[in-house]
């Protein structure tokens, strides 16, 4: 799968699903943004992404502030001339009680990352991969279809099932022009957002057991669906929400 000169966002690319997804699209030729907040792990990265012999261009940004979703978009087109693939991959989960007095910060802030600012980068992004005819990959969830894990994760679970369907809507428009959206729904993988989510007695070594395959996934199992996605293989695929799940959906 070559991505030779192809031009990539990868938000929340400091570490996880973006991190690894960003090393394999500069693997296979591309030149990768990578957006996040922790300067350090950002360079990180880009130093493995340029080991590869392309450049990489690291922008420190909020995804969620508009000035700084101007400034991802505008500095890959000063910096390539063009976009080929959005992947709007950043996202936060955290736990919030319905009824607690700082539910609807929580439920903002969920809102605000997971779902306006891939909202809000993609109608930036839309002009620019409609003169490529590239492609848009959206990292949802299993949690956008279940409720799963816990009651107290409604606001996750409401921003990846607004998710899904944001990218239907937009696949759909969007076809006209030969530009493809798709859909990557996860179940557990092995990153820092599952050890940032303090769930009780949580372990990775038993984790595993919660799983019909009796195993989680590597962000780097996730990274290949992505650019499966995002090559002409998938050159038929647009709507689509690909599940890699380790099974959770057949038990839910
Ligand atoms: P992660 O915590 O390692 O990565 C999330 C990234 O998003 C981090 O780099 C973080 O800094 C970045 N980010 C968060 N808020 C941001 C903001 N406001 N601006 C810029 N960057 C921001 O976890 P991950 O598992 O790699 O998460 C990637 C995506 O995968 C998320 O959308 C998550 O919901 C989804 N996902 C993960 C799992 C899992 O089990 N790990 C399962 C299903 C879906």
């Amino acid at each position: 799968m070559s991505f030779n000169n192809k031009v990539v966002i990868v938000t929340g690319s400091s570490s996880g699903i973006g991190a690894a997804a960003a090393i394999a699209f500069a693997k296979e030729g591309a030149n990768v943004v990578v957006v996040g907040r922790n300067e350090e792990k950002m360079k990180n990265v880009s130093n493995k992404c340029e080991s590869f012999g392309k450049k990489a261009l690291v922008v420190k940004a909020d995804v969620s502030n508009d000035a700084d979703a101007k400034r991802i978009v505008n500095e890959t087109l000063n910096k390539f001339g063009k976009l080929d693939i959005l992947v709007n991959n950043a996202g936060i989960a955290e736990h919030s009680e319905l009824t607690s007095k700082d539910f609807m910060k929580s439920f903002d802030r969920v809102m605000n990352i997971n779902l306006r600012a891939a909202v809000y980068l993609t109608h930036l992004a839309t002009p620019h991969l409609i003169k490529t005819k590239g492609n848009i990959i959206n990292i949802s969830s299993v949690a956008g279809t279940v409720n799963s894990g816990s009651s107290t994760l409604i606001a996750y679970c409401t921003s990846k099932a607004a998710l899904n369907h944001f990218s239907r809507g937009v696949a759909l428009k969007l076809a006209e022009h030969g530009v493809r959206v798709n859909i990557i729904s996860p179940g557990p993988v092995r990153t820092d957002i599952l050890d940032n989510l303090s769930i009780p007695n949580f372990n990775w070594d038993t984790f595993n057991e919660t799983t019909p395959l009796k195993r989680y996934s590597e962000p780097e199992e996730i990274a290949d669906l992505i650019l499966f996605l995002a090559s002409d293989k998938a050159r038929g695929i647009t709507g689509s929400e690909f599940v890699s799940d380790n099974g959770i959906l057949i038990k839910n």
